[in-house]
């Protein structure tokens, strides 16, 4: 090793067969859009306009008892997200796939970039935006920007209230999902990247500390100090795009 962590996390990288990339709201930061929580809370105040703790606001409670709400909410917050497209950390992610056997995304994003990159096996532990169902009847449709809706968002079929196909506060994670999750730590890959996120959730942080307990490379790529840092063999202290970058040039130099 030549002590310069980019070209050994790129040696590594070529013998890998399987990468679990972990990817938090850091990552689409360089996309432009703002530093959401949970289902996109803007961390701005945390509160909303009225001063409802974004936690009571975009929580499963007020979407059952007033979606109106909720909704004007939500349409505030979308314009944050029209327009946004996938960065280069996003992008290189998707190009592993073609060189490395499994590639594998868990991300705590609702804005559906990973898999506007190309990247197929993404697992969206908290759901996406970029969906609705209708919470009386099966209808569900793609909504790339919340103004396609009509006002109110009600089912064409039913008349019952559309929502996102996102985990609000205070709701369960998707079940698939989590199975999914199940496999991917089951399946024991040979590195784990966090990438921009402050893993506070345990589901989150475990894949990390149990790649560290195995032995596993483990990477993370976060200007801050995080609750996972501690299980990371390397940290890049920079931003995800350029980071991914570095990594992907050095890659293709070996
Ligand atoms: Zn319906």
């Amino acid at each position: 090793m030549d002590g310069d962590p980019i070209s050994t996390i790129a040696a590594r990288m070529q013998r890998a067969r399987s990468v679990l990339f972990i990817t938090g709201a850091g990552i689409s930061a360089d996309s432009g859009l703002p530093t959401y929580r949970g289902v996109g809370g803007l961390y701005a105040g945390g509160t909303t306009e009225d001063g409802l703790p974004i936690e009571v606001a975009l929580s499963g409670d007020m979407l059952a008892r007033r979606p109106e709400y909720v909704w004007r909410y939500l349409m505030q917050i979308a314009p944050h997200f029209r327009g946004a497209r996938p960065n280069d950390a996003h992008a290189v992610i998707a190009r592993f796939q073609g060189r490395i056997e499994q590639v594998t995304v868990l991300t705590q994003n609702v804005d559906g970039l990973h898999r506007a990159a190309g990247s197929r096996d993404v697992i969206e532990i908290h759901g996406t935006l970029d969906r609705v169902h209708c919470m009386v009847c099966p209808y569900e449709r793609d909504v790339r920007d919340y103004a396609e809706l009509s006002w109110p968002p009600r089912c064409p079929v039913c008349a019952g209230w559309l929502r996102p196909r996102a985990v609000f506060f205070g709701e369960e994670l998707p079940l698939a999902a989590l199975h999914r999750l199940e496999a991917a730590q089951a399946s024991a890959p040979d590195l784990v990247f966090s990438i921009g996120t402050t893993s506070v959730f345990p589901y989150i942080a475990d894949p990390m500390y149990r790649a560290h307990r195995r032995g596993a490379m483990t990477v993370e790529i976060n200007p801050e100090l995080t609750e996972v840092s501690q299980w990371a063999e390397f940290r890049l202290c920079q931003g995800a795009a350029q980071a991914m970058q570095a990594i992907w040039s050095a890659y293709e130099q070996i």
